[in-house]
């Protein structure tokens, strides 16, 4: 079973007592929202996001499965790229 915290205050209970409200969690101690933290998008997330709306304004060129994958490529060129 996994666990989450809530950043505001510090809870630490099984995820499944989180209280799913309009596709959001909120922590059943205090409210607030929680597990967003743990879903920041990643440098390589906006890398993608971004190559995600070329590759998906082809007119269903590619497969959604291949707009993922192609991408998730384009992001990790990026990043290689951004190192040099
Ligand atoms: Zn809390």
């Amino acid at each position: 079973m996994s666990k989450t915290n809530c950043a505001h205050c510090g809870w630490d209970g099984d995820t499944d007592k989180v209280i799913s409200k309009a596709g959001l969690e909120f922590c059943p101690a205090c409210g607030n929202g929680v597990g967003l933290h743990h879903e920041q998008p990643t440098l390589r997330d906006h890398f993608a996001m971004a190559a995600l709306v070329g590759l998906a304004s082809g007119n269903g060129l590619y497969s959604p499965g291949d707009v993922a994958k192609y991408s998730y490529m384009a992001a990790d060129a990026m990043l290689k790229e951004r190192k040099r």
